[in-house]
């Protein structure tokens, strides 16, 4: 069987737009960035009566928005105890809440009526790989269940072949609002609302450069140039030093990878994954997988290294992984193998900001599905002026490092490797102790 290297979700769908061709010379609002961030921020600001044009380097929707593994919910990366020592109570209580409205918001968008999304409310289990993962997980649990009444439900290492049939895992946390979507439908119809709503969206027409003047922006593009009086960046894992080294030394990209299998037998899914929920594990490799929309197959994600690879590489690390979950998976062929790059800031959340005029939403940390909608929605009021821009995600920590100069993170390259030896080990070690124990 060929690899296919381009996303499965590519495959089928409805076809494209006609998109608009030459950028207009005058503008109200210019977002850079056709993704699920740039599509809403568009979609809100023609909303509140604006004249907008987004651009877009390639096809809109070409980024992660239409590559990612479509699980969606509110969680961010560092926890809610890291941002309560990172931020403070307040703060912390604050990104939480504003987490959970935020995917409220997404969820709405998608299950309205105008967007078919493929949306399904499957829940999400987050599986221990190890003793201590689900010590730390009960204890999160019990915070969040206690300080937000999240209705996190613990399972014990018995319940466990309930929602997913491997014996690897001591325990885990389940998520029961979480869902699962279907990528490019989601992105597709968000950008089908945009343009209804009057945006003009310019494809393959990527901004080179920007220019700060008395009346705004000056945009540079192969197509022509746009002035613009406001501007709204939507860039996030894609950001490059040219149009703007300023953001680019704040976001730095890591790619994530994915695997479908071949469609498999009805009976095989139900054995493997009985509970049909959206799964992530606790290793530091970061895996993520589901069954597809359609339910035929496994997506499988994660981390094969951190910088991009080859895709057979990247699948054969993939499947590996998959084996040590089901090792009847050995038989499985996987047909498509791809990758799209996730935007990260050095706190590890996401940051919706304005430098110099220029307004952005950005650092999804690979967790941006249920948020992007949201924040390009808040960067876009913000931009306009308008005071329901307010957003908790405006005091999280955007900062650069010196040995980050924007575009290729070089340092992922040194890290990589030593970073999959170790990972690996620490991994083995603890479920062999823990293994021991039972
Ligand atoms: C493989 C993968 C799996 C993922 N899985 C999940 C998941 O299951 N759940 C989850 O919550 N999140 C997931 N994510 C993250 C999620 O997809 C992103 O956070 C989200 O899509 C970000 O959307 P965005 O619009 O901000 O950025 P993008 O969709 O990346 O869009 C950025 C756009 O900017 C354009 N651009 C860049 N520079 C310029 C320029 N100079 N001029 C014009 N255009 C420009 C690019 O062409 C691109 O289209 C995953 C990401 C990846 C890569």
């Amino acid at each position: 069987m060929t690899l296919i290297t381009t996303p499965y979700w590519w495959e089928g769908g409805s076809p494209l737009p006609t998109f608009s061709t030459r950028p207009p010379a005058k503008v109200e609002l210019a977002v850079i960035g056709g993704g699920f961030t740039g599509m809403s921020a568009g979609l809100t600001a023609a909303q509140k009566g604006a004249q907008v044009a987004l651009f877009d380097s390639g096809i809109p929707g070409q980024g992660a928005s239409t590559r990612n593994g479509g699980m969606i919910g509110a969680p961010h990366r560092p926890g809610f105890v890291t941002e309560l020592k990172t931020y403070g109570e307040e703060l912390a209580h604050a990104l939480t809440r504003e987490g959970i409205e935020g995917y409220e918001f997404t969820k709405s968008l998608y299950t309205a009526g105008d967007i078919d999304a493929g949306f399904q409310q499957t829940g999400r289990i987050q599986l221990a790989n190890t003793k201590p993962h689900f010590e730390n997980m009960k204890m999160r649990a019990k915070l969040l269940n206690s300080v937000q009444q999240q209705g996190i439900q613990v399972i014990e290492r018995d319940a466990i072949p309930q929602h997913i049939n491997s014996d690897i895992y001591f325990g885990g946390l389940f998520y029961p609002d979480h869902g699962g979507l279907h990528p490019r439908m989601a992105h597709d119809g968000l950008m089908g609302k945009a343009m209804s709503a009057g945006v003009a969206v310019h494809a393959n027409c990527p901004v080179t450069n920007l220019e700060k003047n008395a009346d705004g922006f000056l945009l540079t593009t192969p197509l022509g140039k746009t002035q613009a009086i406001r501007l709204v960046m939507a860039t996030n894992g894609y950001t490059t030093p040219s149009p703007t080294r300023w953001l680019a030394r704040r976001i730095f990209r890591i790619p994530s990878f994915l695997i479908a299998t071949e469609e498999l037998p009805r009976e095989v899914i139900d054995r493997v994954a009985p509970g049909r929920h959206m799964m992530v594990e606790s290793r530091a490799r970061h895996s993520y997988f589901r069954p597809s929309a359609d339910g035929k197959r496994i997506l499988f994600g994660g981390r094969a290294a951190l910088v991009p690879i080859d895709e057979e590489l990247a699948a054969k690390r993939l499947h590996e992984t998959v084996i040590s979950i089901w090792p009847e998976a050995v038989s499985w062929k996987i047909s498509h193998c791809w990758r799209g790059f996730t935007g990260f800031t050095f706190a590890m959340i996401p940051h919706v900001g304005e430098h110099e005029g220029m307004h952005f939403a950005m650092g999804y940390c690979g967790n941006g599905v249920a948020l992007s909608p949201w924040l390009g929605r808040k960067a876009a009021l913000r931009a306009l002026g308008d005071a329901e821009g307010e957003t908790a995600y405006a005091q999280t920590r955007l900062e650069a490092r010196p040995y980050h100069i924007g575009g290729n993170p070089w340092f992922m390259g040194i890290a990589s490797p030593w970073w999959r030896f170790i990972v690996d080990t620490m991994d083995r070690r603890q479920a062999a102790r823990d293994r021991r124990e039972i």
